[in-house]
């Protein structure tokens, strides 16, 4: 019994660990300008949009498709605004609606924000946190913003958390890792497993006096 709480507790610790890892990486990308590829569309058609993932409302005017891509990261822009050569512009007459999804995580996304902008809504701009992250930068001015996600992806935050905390168990508890791996090839090789020195059948090593 008391065994069995043990393994269940370690598998237990591993899973938060492995999520604790997950939220770091996603963060670590989310701070990390990897952007490799960005197309922005003008007067997107609908396929454009639904090749980006996401849609919009059908009774938007939509303008512009800002898609970025980069390892461990996916952001889209669809927007009634236009784009004035380096920058969004706000349309007069036009509530310049706006959704933005920014994606993070590795091997797959696994937190996002999803924040709407609509320039007649009352409250205007922020939504809750869960929504809309941790803004450590807004993009006012000429930064890109920097946000912290939050809210999980259900199916890639489970697949990253059981796949880091996989690799945190096989690490910390069955203890495969690269000097485990070493040890082992050491003794293999008929050499000492704490210095790598050759044994030549001996029971004690000459080198550094460990037991073989
Ligand atoms: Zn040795």
């Amino acid at each position: 019994m008391r065994r069995r709480l043990a393994i269940l507790g370690s598998w237990g610790l591993c899973l938060l660990a492995g999520a604790a890892i997950n939220v770091l990486v996603a963060w670590g990308f989310a701070l990390w300008d990897g952007m490799v590829y960005e197309r922005i569309e003008h007067d997107p058609g609908e396929a454009m949009i639904l090749m980006s993932g996401y849609r919009a409302p059908a009774d938007w005017n939509i303008r512009t498709l800002v898609e970025q891509r980069g390892l461990g990261t996916h952001n889209v822009m669809i927007t009634e605004m236009v784009w004035a050569g380096s920058t969004l512009a706000a349309m007069e007459g036009s509530r310049n609606r706006s959704v933005v999804v920014y994606e993070h995580g590795w091997p797959m996304r696994s937190l996002r924000v999803r924040g709407a902008h609509d320039s007649r809504a009352t409250g205007d701009g922020l939504v809750r946190l869960w929504r809309s992250g941790i803004v450590l930068n807004d993009g006012s001015g000429n930064a890109y913003p920097v946000v912290l996600p939050v809210r999980p992806m259900p199916i890639g935050f489970a697949a990253n958390t059981l796949l880091l905390g996989g690799v945190v168990w096989l690490v910390g508890v069955v203890g495969v890792g690269p000097f485990a791996l070493r040890r082992v090839h050491r003794r293999r090789g008929g050499r000492c497993e704490a210095c790598g020195y050759d044994l030549d059948g001996l029971d004690t090593c000459p080198e550094c006096g460990s037991d073989a």
